[in-house]
């Protein structure tokens, strides 16, 4: 077992509490390295990104009485590590994300669908998450992060990075498609926008407000469509491709249910539709199906992704094709920052300097 001294006996964490109160920072034991067990690391997290999902991880750890560190984008260094036969070593830099451990056994595993494992253990709900500064964690689910990307970048990377790059993949589309984007202008959609860009598709985005459009063109954006300023949603986007048949793929990280409608409809002949932003208080996706069987479309789920997406979204970043524009807060002020994200307030990503 390798460790670095200067471990600390406890930290600052952000533990779950009442609906009114959120998360409270309060003082925590730390697991000192002769306690990990096989198959552990201890990482001192620098930043945790803050997920809109979060919000909902803190009702539910209420919902079930059950207190725990929430977070799932953290960043930091191994300082410990129990684990001889693992590649990671004490003083490599590592992500945590959403998905702590599987049972790496399983049909699902075996597929690379990590997310569908009936064993899988989420950061923030089975073991205590990203909004502390030392985390242990499993280290089959650790995500390396590449030499010369900064820690506070890396972070966001873990949850929004590899959910979007992931969903821009299921499209299944070649480079110099077109693809449409609905709330391309979000914080996830912005992170959709450029992966779709580096795959060499054209993009069209979809959002609304001067400064999602400034955003979007910002980003390299093929084409944009305000929806607020648009009365036939499904024409203008068509009209946007150069054939006007519509785009070959969309990937919808809006959570407006009118956005998965429209997509069905102007989505090209043979071309698919990546549900990812989920609708407040659930929807369902009205199509016709008529149209789906003769046209041939398709309509996939995506939810986050596995080890090797998450290895691959950060390297893109790493390359500098990729940013998440990123705001970085003082630790103490998580709760603020999820009433921010409830507003609608916050666009990009942000991100959590634990140790301010
Ligand atoms: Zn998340
Ligand atoms: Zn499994």
């Amino acid at each position: 077992m390798g460790s670095i001294s200067e471990i600390p006996k406890t930290q600052r964490v952000a533990m779950s509490d009442t609906p009114e109160t959120g998360a409270k920072i309060i003082e925590h034991p730390v697991v000192q390295p002769e306690n990990l067990k096989p198959g552990e690391a201890l990482v001192r997290l620098a930043y945790s990104g803050v997920c809109h999902s979060d919000t909902q991880l803190l009702g539910l750890c209420f919902t079930l009485n059950d207190p725990k560190v929430v977070g799932h984008e953290g960043a930091g260094e191994i300082v410990a590590i129990n684990d001889p036969l693992s590649k990671l070593k004490v003083g490599d830099k590592v992500g945590i994300k959403f998905i702590a451990d599987t049972c790496n056994q399983c049909e699902f595993c075996l597929d690379g669908h990590d997310m569908l494992c009936a064993h899988m253990k989420w950061s923030g709900r089975h073991v205590d998450g990203t909004f502390q500064q030392y985390a242990v964690s499993y280290t089959s689910q650790l995500t390396p992060i590449p030499e010369g990307l900064d820690l506070a970048h890396a972070a966001p990377i873990l949850c929004a990075g590899v959910t979007t790059y992931k969903a821009v993949k299921e499209m299944g589309c070649k480079a110099g498609d077109w693809v449409a984007l609905p709330g391309a202008g979000g914080g996830l959609g912005c992170l959709a926008l450029q992966y779709a860009k580096y795959m060499g598709y054209r993009t069209i985005a979809v959002d609304t407000g001067a400064d999602k459009k400034a955003l979007c063109e910002t980003l390299g954006a093929d084409a944009w469509v305000d929806f607020k300023q648009t009365d036939d949603i499904v024409k203008a986007i068509k009209a946007a491709t150069t054939d006007g048949l519509g785009p070959q793929g969309a990937v919808i990280t809006s959570p407006r249910p009118e956005a998965y409608e429209t997509a069905m409809q102007y989505i090209r002949p043979t071309g698919t539709v990546v549900a990812v932003g989920l609708p407040h208080g659930g929807a369902k996706i009205h199509c016709d199906v008529r149209d789906t069987v003769m046209l041939k479309k398709k309509l996939k789920g995506s939810n986050v992704g596995n080890r090797k997406e998450a290895i691959e979204a950060l390297q893109i970043v790493a390359s500098g094709k990729v940013t998440c524009p990123i705001e970085i807060r003082p630790f103490d002020q998580l709760n603020q920052t999820l009433d921010d994200l409830k507003a609608g307030k916050i666009s990009g990503r942000v991100v959590l300097d634990l140790h301010k």
